[in-house]
């Protein structure tokens, strides 16, 4: 598979980046004890800045999940849970992150360090509120938890004004919890270097645009840790700036992500983290290219500018997956569009409901509106006994033959 990727130096040093955030997140539980660090897990949709600004070490038992999903270890936490009486068609990163912690021998980093404090955002999905209820209940921490309304048509004032609010109230609970202030110039420092961050991303995305495409969404994905877990530091923003100039690189030299570049297509949900290689490769080898996705665009959202509290909640609430069918739909629309695909391949995740459920409307319209084909492929973010190789493989070849002819 050497052959049709061309990873990126980047992935390197992302390698290195995550390995160290691990290792610092399993040593704060015992520097906390002499100088009061504390480590707060979060959902992916949370405000991280704002504790950040606390001086928090934030953990994402998301991206922890995506990490034991590539390394093929998800399954084994998966059934762990299971045999606790999870149900199997709950989500894989919940599950994988219980099983971690109820067993946590041969998987990534020996698991993550104890939380000390839980925040979720219930902006990507219902589960969420269960899962960190279940974690908060574990550990006997307390949860935070930030409610989000779910936005039809455009966010109102009042929706934004009423995250806002809760942001406020955060801030109010962190300071009596930790004994100190929060720190609205560090606040704004980590904002900014959050902001400069997703611009970065943005450019590095954009880079698809050109044929042939310098980058893979492989290599989004695999590049996409950082960008997630030290978000707001100048780790983040320097790594993406090094990427930012290798794909520039890439472009500029005409070296395209995938050689003999014939399709074009886009990606719709989490990756299937266990075929990184082998299912996207299968793609590769045949010419086709995904130039861009839905999923890592998740996480190119900026804080515009306005009252603080306004913006961060404004941000965090527009997220992709807290809109309707409509938003969905029109951002595939232009991603079909702006990028010059060939079409599109939409992977109905069993874990997440949440990105799943709309997908064949959405699929039916865009067909129809555009002109374009697209494929619908049923698998498992991380959990592997939910893929079946060969039927999904035949299907992705009739898919592209038909591109073909
Ligand atoms: S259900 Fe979907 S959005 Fe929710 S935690 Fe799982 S993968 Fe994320």
């Amino acid at each position: 598979m050497a052959k049709v990727f061309k990873p990126l130096k980047a992935n390197e040093k992302m390698n290195k980046i995550l390995r160290n955030h691990y290792l610092k997140t399993k040593l704060v539980p015992k520097m906390g004890r002499v100088f009061g660090y504390k480590t707060a897990w979060v959902t992916s949709g949370a405000p991280v800045e704002i504790l950040r600004a606390f001086g928090l070490e934030p953990v994402y038992p998301e991206n922890y999940g995506a990490i034991c999903g590539a390394r093929r270890v998800s399954t084994h936490l998966c059934q762990v849970a299971e045999n606790r009486g999870y149900s199997i068609d709950l989500c894989s990163y919940a599950k994988s992150n219980l099983g971690s912690i109820w067993n946590p021998q041969d998987i990534p980093f020996n698991g993550l360090p104890r939380p000390d404090l839980l925040v979720v955002c219930n902006n990507i999905c219902g589960t969420v509120l269960k899962w960190y209820e279940t974690l908060s209940r574990e550990f006997n921490i307390p949860l935070f938890i930030i409610d989000t309304p779910f936005i039809s048509g455009e966010p109102k004032t009042w929706q934004i004004e009423y995250v806002a609010k809760q942001l406020e109230k955060l801030v109010e609970s962190l300071e009596r919890l930790l004994r100190k202030k929060l720190d609205l110039n560090r606040l704004e420092k980590i904002v900014k270097l959050s902001n400069e961050t997703v611009d970065l991303w943005k450019g590095i995305r954009d880079f698809a645009k050109h044929k042939p495409s310098p980058v893979n969404v492989t290599d989004l994905f695999i590049n996409l840790g950082p960008l997630v877990v030290v978000r707001g530091t100048e780790v983040a923003r320097d790594f993406y700036e090094e990427m930012y100039r290798e794909v520039e690189a890439r472009y500029k030299a005409g070296i395209p992500a995938v050689e003999g570049e014939k399709y074009r297509l886009v990606w719709d949900n989490i990756p299937i983290w266990y075929g990184l290689y082998r299912f996207y490769g299968y793609f590769a080898q045949r010419g086709a290219v995904f130039v861009t996705d839905s999923y890592t665009g998740g996480w190119a959202n900026n804080i515009k500018g306005g009252p603080l509290f306004y913006a961060i909640a404004e941000s965090y609430t527009g997220v992709f997956l807290n809109r309707d069918l409509e938003f969905r739909k029109n951002q595939l629309r232009s991603f079909i569009e702006e990028f010059n695909a060939d079409g599109f391949v939409m992977h109905s995740n069993r874990s997440c409901k949440a990105y799943s459920f709309v997908q064949e409307e959405i699929r039916r319209q865009l067909m129809r509106t555009l002109g374009v084909p697209g494929l619908i492929v049923d698998a498992d973010m991380t959990d592997s006994r939910l893929y079946a190789e060969e039927t999904v493989l035949n299907r992705v070849q009739a898919f592209l033959e038909n591109l073909e002819s």
